[in-house]
């Protein structure tokens, strides 16, 4: 039983303990291995960053600005900010680094913690992880088919079924002002039916009012004009293109014209990726469905930053979400290191000299477990059994003097005694023979 302890993780925060670790490094694992293969290299910024840098580019207004950031002033007076997503960091970084120079698109991913000051509930928290993506320099739709089609990847590998990815564009800045109007026009007259978040929405962030989940505020959506309808030509024959790239690659995808995302500088293409069989547990739980992926196009953004209009298309995986849907649904993990071989040692001088001879098996790379802590026979033979090895070496005062060690059989019982030397030999090819 756990034993109450005087302090614990701060609210929304979690530790990862070693039993959860292979799933989060099968996630890592699975996500480097794609975007390897894309052409993505890895870049890693602080976890902290000017809090000028998210007021600038995720945006003021937004819940992750406004409400979500962890702050602090440094001794010398800076305001920074714990990361509360990846692409304003990267999206500085490329800039300061000159990779405005470099042969584009620049593609580049990321993986690490972000913070984000949240009311703590199912599959949110407030320090998470997010494996991510980000292409600099890219105006084509095919690029945005290409990482949604990587992340779709990155999840059916790590043996996800029933995947639904949300699409929906949300215009640039020829066409969603306009829209915006006309949307808040169409709420303003509807106001009352709209929840107290909403008619703060509708001062602030017009679109946020579209994705909130609450019934009444959906019952008025429903008739609300959709920015589909009023995309400019250039967002209509962006949009037009991804879905036939979509098409031709059988992603199986879902128009939703609700789909806004929380993030000012998105532009064009959104989308969030679903396990649907997930969702249906969320719900019959009674906590919301909660995307695995999300991210869209950002072609505004790094204007901001470094004065160059630079297009840009970008996502992230949250690993926490996967990562329990895997142990959820029994998916493999990264597999333990199993060893098949244990070493038990009997008093002080073997305890030496078992130093060594660890070292020399794992220079073999052949696992091997020991317990050099224990002194008695039994008790380590004990240990070797529960671990299901299937070879003991045994190593007393006696073979220390003869250079040798006793190989025994775990299954039968059978001794061996072989010079110490060839022993990493001798259980090399034993075991091959298993
Ligand atoms: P976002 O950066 O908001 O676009 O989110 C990208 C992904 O990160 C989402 O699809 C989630 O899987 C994950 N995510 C976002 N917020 C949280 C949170 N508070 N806790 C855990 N995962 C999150």
């Amino acid at each position: 039983m756990a034993r109450k302890s005087k302090f614990q993780a701060p609210t929304g925060m979690h530790d990862i303990l070693p039993e959860d670790q292979p799933y989060y490094q099968r996630v890592f694992q699975v996500g480097e291995e794609i975007a390897q293969f894309y052409g993505f290299q890895r870049i890693e910024t602080p976890i902290l960053e000017n809090l000028e840098l998210y007021e600038k580019g995720t945006g003021a207004s937004t819940d992750i600005v406004e409400k979500q950031m962890f702050t602090l002033k440094t001794k010398g007076g800076d305001m920074l900010a714990l990361r509360p997503e990846f692409t304003p960091g990267i999206a500085r970084a490329y800039f300061e680094h000159g990779m405005v120079d470099r042969p584009h698109p620049v593609k580049l991913y990321a993986t690490g913690p972000v913070f984000r000051y949240e009311h703590p509930q199912s599959g949110r928290y407030r320090q998470f992880h997010q494996f991510n993506l980000e292409v600099f320099g890219e105006q084509s739709a095919a690029i945005d088919a290409q990482v949604i089609q990587m992340f779709y990847s990155m999840l059916s590998d790590l043996k996800f079924s029933h995947l639904i990815i949300e699409v929906n564009s949300i215009g640039d800045s020829q066409c969603r002002p306009y829209y915006k109007k006309l949307l808040a026009n169409y709420f303003r007259t509807r106001q009352n039916a709209l929840c107290a978040d909403c008619k703060r929405r509708l001062r602030i962030n017009v679109l946020r009012v579209l994705d909130c989940k609450e019934e009444k505020c959906q019952r008025v959506r429903a008739q609300a004009p959709q920015i589909i309808d009023h995309l400019c030509d250039e967002c209509k024959r962006h949009f037009r293109s991804l879905l036939e790239f979509l098409d031709e690659t059988d992603l199986p995808y879902h128009l939703d014209p609700y789909l806004v995302r929380g993030l000012d500088y998105y532009t064009k293409t959104v989308f969030e990726i679903f396990s649907e069989r997930l969702a249906q547990q969320e719900q019959e739980g009674g906590v919301s469905r909660n995307a695995l992926v999300a991210g869209g196009r950002y072609d505004n953004l790094l204007k901001l930053y470094g004065g160059k209009e630079v297009p840009a298309f970008g996502g992230a995986v949250g690993v926490e979400r996967v990562a329990e849907g895997m142990r959820r649904f029994g998916f493999p993990a990264v597999h333990e290191i199993v060893p098949r071989v244990f070493l038990a040692q009997l008093g002080d001088l073997p305890k030496k000299k078992s130093i060594r001879l660890i070292e020399e098996f794992r220079k073999a790379r052949i696992p091997l477990a020991e317990s050099l802590g224990r002194d008695s026979l039994r008790a380590q033979l004990a240990r070797a059994d529960k671990l299901e090895v299937q070879y003991t070496l045994i190593l007393g005062q006696r073979e220390v003097l003869d250079n040798t060690i006793v190989i025994r059989r775990m299954d039968t019982g059978e001794q061996e005694t072989v010079p110490s030397e060839r022993v990493v030999e001798e259980i090399r090819r034993r075991l091959k023979k298993i």
